[in-house]
């Protein structure tokens, strides 16, 4: 057995989980999205130091001193992942889109022990995860079920067309596919994973999926918020959401609010100020008192608020 560098004490039982497996995640996401690079690049980048520029594919920026984002700007989800690296170790908190190898960037970087946690396991977060040994994950069969990968023909709808309009050097579309992997061990919420000087206190947030997870870097006042908060459109309507437990986790991450200074995000620009989480709390809790107004789109309801919406399934009771 390998040497576990952070998760070693963690492992917990696989049985007695509560939660139902479900099918593949990301259903009429915008591929429609006309000319989305428009947008692109994102001014909020300039703020922050670019390294390792001569990157082909990732863009790895310096958010923080002991921070990097490394964001995948050219396919449609622009994902961020994000390295913490510690005294004695790095964590590196999602994998991304797995379009151009990750691990020789992340050694470039640093060259402490690194560990793989994911904000939750939908498809562009997961796609590096089997470049490396080390990889911990929330015990919920969601989670599980996505170790086996996903094969070319359940991703290749998210590297065709207006998805992906510039493909990574020697990037072969008939191969992709979500490598599986293994998750070696688990996390749950309320503990604390400690890289050496920096602390991250896992939160368990369901709600856009199963196995949605925050990081809560309380010293520093940061919260790695995954998909569960970005300037953008939040989706609670997936196969595997669930509206009620998203608006359940808002309200709790709203309660952190005066303890947060900057809300780590995972898509399109990295950092958004804490003060959204009380807003995303107050737009669920419109929505559930029919004080808000949605739009139809794709099948669901997109209800506006300032600078991101919500989309909630239209069978909701
Ligand atoms: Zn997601």
């Amino acid at each position: 057995m390998r040497i576990k560098y952070l998760f070693a004490i963690l492992a917990f039982s696989i049985a007695g989980c509560g939660q139902e497996s479900t099918q593949e995640p990301v259903e009429g996401r915008g591929a429609e999205t006309a000319n989305w690079w428009d947008d692109l690049p994102r001014a909020e980048w300039s703020a922050y130091e670019r390294v390792l520029a001569d990157e082909a594919w990732f863009e790895v920026y310096r958010v923080f001193p002991d921070v990097y984002a490394i964001y995948e700007p050219r396919q449609f989800e622009e994902v961020i992942s994000f390295l913490i690296v510690g005294e004695e170790r790095a964590l590196l908190f999602d994998t991304g889109l797995g379009l151009a190898p990750l691990a020789p960037v992340i050694s470039n970087l640093t060259d402490k022990p690194i560990s793989v946690l994911n904000s939750h396991s939908h498809y562009d977060h997961i796609g590096g995860n089997h470049e490396f040994e080390d990889i911990a994950g929330i015990n919920v069969p969601y989670a599980l079920a996505r170790q086996a990968g996903a094969p070319n023909d359940m991703v290749r709808e998210f590297i065709s067309g207006d998805w992906l309009p510039e493909a990574p050097p020697g990037f072969d579309a008939d191969t992709y596919q979500i490598e599986p992997y293994e998750i070696d061990g688990f996390v749950r919420d309320g503990i604390t994973i400690d890289l050496g000087g920096v602390r991250l206190e896992v939160l368990h947030t369901p709600g856009h999926s199963p196995d949605s997870i925050c990081l809560f870097d309380r010293a520093n006042r940061r919260l790695y918020t995954g998909d569960t908060f970005y300037l953008a459109p939040l989706y609670a309507h997936l196969e595997g959401s669930d509206f009620d437990q998203y608006a359940a986790t808002a309200a709790r991450l709203a309660a952190l609010t005066p303890d947060v200074d900057h809300l780590m995000t995972s898509h399109n620009i990295p950092i958004a100020d804490a003060d959204n989480l009380q807003a995303m709390a107050d737009g669920f809790a419109a929505i559930k008192n029919k004080s808000a107004i949605g739009i139809e789109t794709d099948g669901a309801l997109e209800y506006s608020f300032d600078g991101f919406s919500i989309i909630a399934p239209n069978d909701r009771d």
